[in-house]
């Protein structure tokens, strides 16, 4: 598997630095956003390093989807949101920053502003009750 030993992400996948994760298989992670911009925020990432979607091939591209399409459903019938929001940012200047490749799936809720994007930390509890929520519905689906 390739890693950059100084990527946050990568030291995730290892196990090096905690996560909450909702998901994992051979290829893909998924783990709650530890400053959601709301409550459910989700992170989904191929293990392998790679720092934009450009960096991957097609094949790689179209399976981080299927995760993210799977994932954005259990959030969506965990946290039973008013609407939910994908995004994937490449290179800083469109706002990226974390340089490992991630989609994010984003609950809105009607009447709620998006907290600023990287910006304040989540309540550790208030994740893990996020986490169990989303790892639920995934089983549901399943
Ligand atoms: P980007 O700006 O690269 O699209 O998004 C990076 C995301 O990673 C941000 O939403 C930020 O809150 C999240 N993030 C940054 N560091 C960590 C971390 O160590 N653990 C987790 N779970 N999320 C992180
Ligand atoms: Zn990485």
């Amino acid at each position: 598997m390739n890693h950059d030993p100084n990527c946050i992400f990568c030291m995730i996948v290892r196990g090096d630095a905690p996560s909450l994760k909702v998901y994992e298989d051979e290829d893909c992670l998924g783990f709650m956003d530890i400053m959601p911009q709301s409550e459910g925020h989700v992170l989904v990432i191929p293990k392998r390093h790679a720092a934009q979607i450009f960096d991957v091939s097609a094949d790689e591209a179209a399976k981080l989807i299927r995760v993210t399409h799977e994932l954005a459903g259990a959030v969506r019938n965990a946290m039973q949101p008013d609407g939910v929001m994908l995004a994937q940012l490449n290179g800083a200047d469109a706002g990226q920053t974390v340089f490992h490749l991630h989609f994010h799936i984003v609950p809105r809720y009607a009447g709620q502003k998006l907290a600023l994007h990287a910006s304040k930390m989540g309540d550790t509890e208030t994740l893990k009750t996020h986490c169990e929520k989303i790892r639920a519905a995934l089983h549901d689906t399943a």
